[in-house]
Parts: structure tokens; C-alpha cells; sequence
């Protein structure tokens, strides 16, 4: 490779696009035909070479450079998308017989003779998260999830990471040029592979991180990252099969549409095959059921769509289910395993959740090694009991349960399983609270249960992020008495750095970058932040900011909360009720928790709210809604004036509603808006009320 400085700006211009050309097609190879071309090395190599090329002609970075696919920012929250064509939902048959009706309701449907065969493609259900993704002019535009089928959430920048998605519509082919439509809205499915997902789970573990139940929990959960950073770390893979609204171009049947997806660079799954009779269908069926275990992804079925489009497009829709396909599913997955015991974790606010250990099993494709039993009553319910036989299921997305047990399998001395009535860490008496069956550790700081999964939640990404500091370590060091509480964290290294460095399994760099995170939070911490981070019940992220937001500063917080009328104070404030209101009330007059507090005060330096969101304007703590086409502004635009200035943006229409911005042809939700009597109001009118008060 040339040296840097040689280059002109134009010889720049030339290597960028290589690098860029070069660079995608590395990474097809690699992740999408599992071939890599070139060593790591090599490719980090070119890596480095385009970011180098980058830093010294900025005006040159390319729409489609590799480096975009790194660090793109993304909104506080996802932003909405409204699909054009709705995202379909499909009708769900679970027999054969069911197979056959279908096909003879599509014959009768269509008044076709028995003689008459009519195409039809079956393709394996992935079981992942929909996506759909518009392209303009070949080139992508916009990512959205399925959301409820007509608004999903904008998850363009992650859809951008993942290395086998398309960012540019192939236009070359071996056998000739590919027609590319003006605009085409793509849609399939995103998973991560069986192999993927235990590398991930088995990394998190290691990370003291979140550990999914299953392949489709990780896709989701790593795709709805507002971080596109962490999608890009986690392995996603597609399969492209449908599309909504298409532009100039067209095609006759459903195949050659797939045909055109593989042209144009998009993984299409090699399952999919063309039937001719519903006979076929079902042999289509038993024969994916019979490969589901050694598929590398997770199936839950398999669909079933009418090839010719004029015959879809005859048999329409009924209510939002295409009339034109359906989806045969598996049944769910079971499986009867040896429950060798049940234990109870104690978690931060001291409920007390059972947890079956089972012996490990097989089930499609991902073993299984514990199941919830939700709480005492659904154990005494159910007459669970450690030792019995057990038919576990793993369906969908959930975390796998136990639907029954096994009485005729039971030992003779089998007992039936006694909810513990102390905490099994600490030993307090433990007991019923309220209305639900959740039982609750009464030691509050005295477990150290409790006390570990406080500090766990201190530093979670959520609240402090304090890097370097997963479950794991959090429970070591705990148990070498080093940190007690939330204070000792910012004494460990005067107190115990040396001893740290020295410990087998961390090193003098983990450990000061832990100890640099932790000076980083003393420097600085947004008030939403910190007081998440207390883990006061029901104060979530949402709370803590309104909370925040209401108070701007911690001092003046603990102050109003110190008063005879922080209850009634709190109570006020919209969104916070008389339960919550309770509780953190009792936080904050805790005596524990003020000496607590006392210190933190000390040690870290709480940024008052105004700091980050600082304006208060007729918008702020409003909720909003914004309908039409606006004149001086995009959606987005206005989208992020609104939430600058404090506002909620909604989506839909409710008596919650404070305002809705109508721009020009303004729909469906304006007329409800004035059914409603929600105040509707001009852009002037929403841009006047920008203003700071
Ligand atoms: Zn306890």
C-alpha cells in the first residue's frame, strides 16, 4: 500500500470507493458464505487503512464507508415509523387437515376446478424479529421493526451493523444487469444463529452480563439497542421474503421476487421451495420438522404463500391477515426432564423467586437448564416438588416453564416442596407483601442478598455504567468484605488497589480501568442517573427522569423529602403514584440510606437535571402527537424540537394527549384528536410554544 501522505485527493477518492467495494464484500464473504478471503489481519488492515484515508479527506467519507457502520449515534429513544403498507400479521394452522382446508378455501375463493393446480411457495418460519427496510434508488433509507404493523420503532443505524445487510441494492450480476425500483421496502426476518446465541450467552455469563433464554430473545434484544454500537458486537443474520410499497418495477409471482432479493445481495433462505399441492405443503412440513434440531437458526414453523401475484392480489386480505398465506407452526416444544432441586433467589427489593434446576435437556436446539416456577403459589398450585419428573416448555419467547409434573414417576418418600419462610441468604423472616403472591426477605441491608444485587444495579449500564464491573466481581469482591455498600466502591482502590492488581484474574490494566470508571463517575453524574441507580422500588428509568426533571437538583430532592409533606409532594407529581410515592418517600427517610447518601454526596458530583435538559418551555412534561405534512420543518425535526424542549412524542391519538400538531392533509388521527377535544394546534403555534419560558 501506497504511503499516506502520497496520496493525491483524487487518488483518495479511487481507494475509498475500492475499500469500501472491497471491504463489503469481505464481509458477505466472510459472514454470509462463512469463506473469509483474507487472514483478520488482513482485514483489519484495510480497516485501518480507510479510517487513516478518512481522517485526512473528511469531505471524502463515502455514504456506504465501513466506518459508518460503527458509532452511529442513536436517538434517547427509537423513533417511529410509519409503514406505507402495513406490516402483515398471519393466520396461524397447526394440523394437516387444517393444510387442506386452506387450499381448498384459496380453490373456492377463486373458482378454480379441482384440476387446476395452484402454485405455491413454502418457506421455513425463522424465528426472529421482523424488519422491514425501504430503499430508494437502491440505496437503503430507513430500517423499522414490525412494531404493531402500521408504526414500528426506526432502527436504521442497527440494521446498518449488521455485516450481511444490504446498504446498497446489487445492480450487477453474473448473468447481467439488475432492474432497480425507484423505491422498494424490503421485509424479513433478523435472528442470530443457535451458534451465535450460545457464544453470546456464554460471553455474557463470562461478563456477568444479561444471558438470554433463547436465540430470538438475543436477536430482538440486540437489535432494539438504542446503541447501535452493541448491535454491531452481537452477531445478526437475515433472511429477506416479502416486501411493501414497490415502485416501478414488477414481477409475477412470489419466486421471482426471491429471485430478485438474491440479485440484489440479500440473503434468501435455500429452504424455500416451490409446491404444487397441498399434499406436497404437508410433506414440506414434516420434512422442516424433522431438520428443525440441525437447522443452524431457530424455526417455529413453516408458511405457506400463493406464488402468482394476480391470485393474491384476488384473494386479498381478511382483516390484516393476507387471505393468500398462512403459517403451519410447530407445536410447541417439550420436553420431560429431572428436576433436581428448587432455589430460591433472592433479588434486589428481597423477593424471593423460585427457580427449578433441571437437568440439563435438549429442547429444538437449545438446552435447557433451568425453568421459572414464578413464585410459592405456582409451586403449591402445580404440587411441584424437587426430585419429580417434569415436562418443561420452551415456546416462543419466553423462558421455559414447567407445565406439569410427573405424580406416577415420583419416589415413594417424595415430600411436597415447603416454601422457605426465612430468606435461605440471610435468614430474616420473610413474608408476604400486598396483594400478590411474592414473598419478600424482610433484612433489607442485612442480606447480603439483597445488598449485592443493590450494588449490581448501582453499576449497571442503566444507572452508574461502571465498566468492568459485572455480576461476577460485584459478588467476589463482596465476598472479600471489600465493598459492603455503595461508598466502599470509591474506597477500593486507596483501600484495597494493590491487593486488586495482584489477584488472580485481574491485572494491574482491568483493574485501573475499573478505577478510572469510578473517578469518571465522581467527576460527573446526571441527577436521572444517580437516582436510578438507589434502586428504589418501582423507580425505574422513566421515574428517575421525571423525578429529575421535577426537582433538577439531588439536593433539592432529599430536602422536599425530608419534609411532613413529601408524600402529598410526590403524589403531584403526574405519573407518580400513591404506592410509588410511598416508597420512595421511605427511602429517603431510611436512616441507613441517609448516611448513605451523606457520603455520596461527598464523593460524587450530582449534576442537576437542568445541566443536560435544562429548558423549560409550554411544552415541557406535555405529551404530543404530530399528524400531517409540516411546512417548515421535517417530522424528525420538529420530532427532536419537541423532545429538546421536554415534550413526550406519541404516536398514537389519546385522551392523554396534550396537544397534536396538524400540518396540511392531516388524517385519521386529526378527526379522532377532535372527537377527543384534544387542543389540535398550527406549527406557528407549536414553534411559539418552543420558546423557554
Ligand atoms: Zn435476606
Amino acid at each position: 500500500m501506497r504511503d499516506l501522505f502520497d496520496s493525491t485527493r483524487e487518488e483518495a477518492q479511487k481507494e475509498l470507493e475500492f475499500l469500501a467495494r472491497r471491504i463489503r464484500e469481505l464481509d458477505v464473504a466472510y459472514h454470509q458464505k462463512d469463506s473469509p478471503l483474507v487472514t483478520d489481519a488482513e482485514y483489519d488492515a484495510l480497516k485501518r487503512r480507510n479510517d487513516a484515508l478518512e481522517k485526512l479527506y473528511p469531505e471524502l467519507i463515502r455514504d456506504d464507508s465501513p466506518s459508518k457502520r460503527v458509532g452511529m449515534t442513536a436517538a434517547d429513544d427509537f423513533s417511529k415509523v410509519t409503514h406505507t403498507v402495513p406490516m402483515l400479521s398471519l393466520g396461524n394452522i397447526f394440523t394437516k387437515d387444517d393444510v387442506y382446508a386452506f387450499m381448498e378455501k384459496i380453490r373456492r375463493f377463486l373458482g378454480l376446478p379441482e384440476t387446476e393446480e395452484i402454485e405455491m411457495v413454502a418457506e421455513p418460519k425463522i424465528d426472529g424479529l421482523s424488519f422491514s427496510a425501504v430503499y430508494e434508488k437502491g440505496f437503503f433509507k430507513v430500517g423499522a421493526t414490525r412494531g404493531d404493523g402500521s408504526i414500528g420503532e426506526d432502527i436504521t443505524a442497527n440494521l446498518k451493523t449488521i455485516k450481511e445487510f444490504p446498504q446498497e441494492l446489487k445492480k450487477q450480476n453474473s448473468d447481467g444487469t439488475v432492474f432497480i425500483p425507484d423505491l422498494i421496502d424490503v421485509r424479513g426476518e433478523v435472528y442470530m444463529s443457535k451458534q451465535d446465541f450460545f457464544d453470546l450467552n456464554k460471553s455474557q455469563e463470562e461478563k456477568g452480563g444479561r444471558v438470554f433464554a433463547n436465540p430470538r430473545n438475543a436477536a430482538a434484544g440486540s437489535l432494539r439497542q438504542l446503541d447501535p454500537q452493541i448491535t454491531q458486537t452481537r452477531h445478526l443474520s437475515l433472511f429477506a421474503y416479502a416486501c411493501g410499497q414497490v415502485h416501478s418495477i414488477h414481477w409475477e409471482t412470489h419466486s421471482q421476487f426471491l429471485d430478485y432479493l438474491k440479485k440484489w445481495g440479500f440473503p434468501v433462505n435455500p429452504e424455500i421451495k416451490i409446491c404444487k399441492t397441498a399434499d406436497d405443503l404437508v410433506s414440506f412440513y414434516e420434512n422442516m420438522m424433522e431438520k428443525r434440531s440441525s437447522l443452524p437458526y431457530d424455526i417455529d414453523g413453516v408458511v405457506y404463500k400463493v406464488n402468482r401475484l394476480d391470485l393474491q392480489n384476488r384473494l386479498g386480505f381478511i382483516a390484516r391477515s393476507p387471505r393468500w398465506a398462512i403459517a403451519h407452526k410447530f407445536p410447541a416444544e417439550q420436553a420431560i426432564t429431572r428436576l433436581n432441586k428448587i432455589r430460591i433467589q433472592v433479588g434486589r427489593t428481597g423477593a424471593l423467586t423460585p427457580v427449578a434446576d433441571l437437568e440439563p435437556i435438549n429442547v429444538g436446539g437449545v438446552v435447557v437448564r433451568h425453568a421459572t416456577l414464578h413464585n410459592s403459589d405456582e409451586i403449591e398450585r402445580k404440587d411441584i416438588r424437587e426430585g419429580d419428573f417434569v415436562v418443561i416448555q420452551r415456546a416462543g419467547d419466553v423462558i421455559p416453564q414447567i407445565v406439569k409434573t410427573l405424580p406416577e414417576k415420583r419416589s415413594a418418600d417424595s415430600r411436597p416442596f415447603v416454601f422457605p419462610t426465612v430468606c435461605p441468604v440471610c435468614g430474616s423472616h420473610a413474608q408476604k407483601e400486598g396483594e400478590d403472591a411474592v414473598i419478600y426477605c424482610t433484612g433489607g441491608l442485612v442480606c447480603p442478598a439483597q445488598v449485592q444485587e443493590g450494588l449490581k444495579h448501582f453499576v449497571s449500564k442503566e444507572a452508574l455504567n461502571i465498566e468492568g464491573l459485572g455480576d461476577k466481581n460485584i459478588s467476589l469482591l463482596f465476598e472479600l468484605g471489600w465493598i459492603r455498600n455503595a461508598v466502599d466502591l470509591f474506597y477500593l482502590e486507596e483501600k484495597h488497589g494493590s491487593e486488586l492488581m495482584a489477584r488472580d484474574g485481574w491485572g494491574v490494566k482491568s483493574a485501573h480501568n475499573l478505577f478510572e470508571a469510578l473517578n469518571r463517575v465522581k467527576k460527573g453524574v446526571p441527577l436521572d442517573k444517580f437516582i436510578y441507580a438507589l434502586g428504589i422500588r418501582e423507580v425505574g428509568e422513566v421515574t428517575a427522569r421525571l423525578l429529575a426533571r421535577n426537582f433538577i437538583s439531588f439536593e433539592n430532592l432529599r430536602s422536599q423529602m425530608r419534609t411532613e409533606k413529601a408524600f402529598d409532594i410526590l403524589t403531584h407529581i403526574e405519573g407518580i403514584g400513591p404506592v410509588m410515592a410511598e416508597y420512595i418517600a421511605d427511602f429517603f427517610s431510611e436512616s441507613h440510606n441517609e448516611i448513605l447518601l451523606d457520603q455520596l454526596v461527598q464523593i460524587i458530583h450530582i449534576e442537576p437535571y437542568e445541566k443536560k435538559a435544562g429548558r423549560i418551555t409550554e411544552l415541557t412534561g406535555k405529551t404530543v402527537l404530530f399528524t400531517g405534512t409540516l411546512q417548515n420543518m421535517t417530522r424528525s425535526e420538529a420530532k427532536s424540537k419537541a423532545i429538546s424542549a421536554g415534550a413526550k412524542v406519541v404516536s398514537g391519538v389519546s385522551s392523554k394527549t396534550d396537544y397534536v400538531v396538524a400540518g396540511s392533509d392531516a388524517g385519521n388521527k386529526l378527526s379522532i384528536a377532535e372527537q377527543l377535544g384534544v387542543p389540535i394546534i398550527t406549527e406557528d403555534i407549536f414553534n411559539q410554544m418552543l420558546d423557554d419560558l
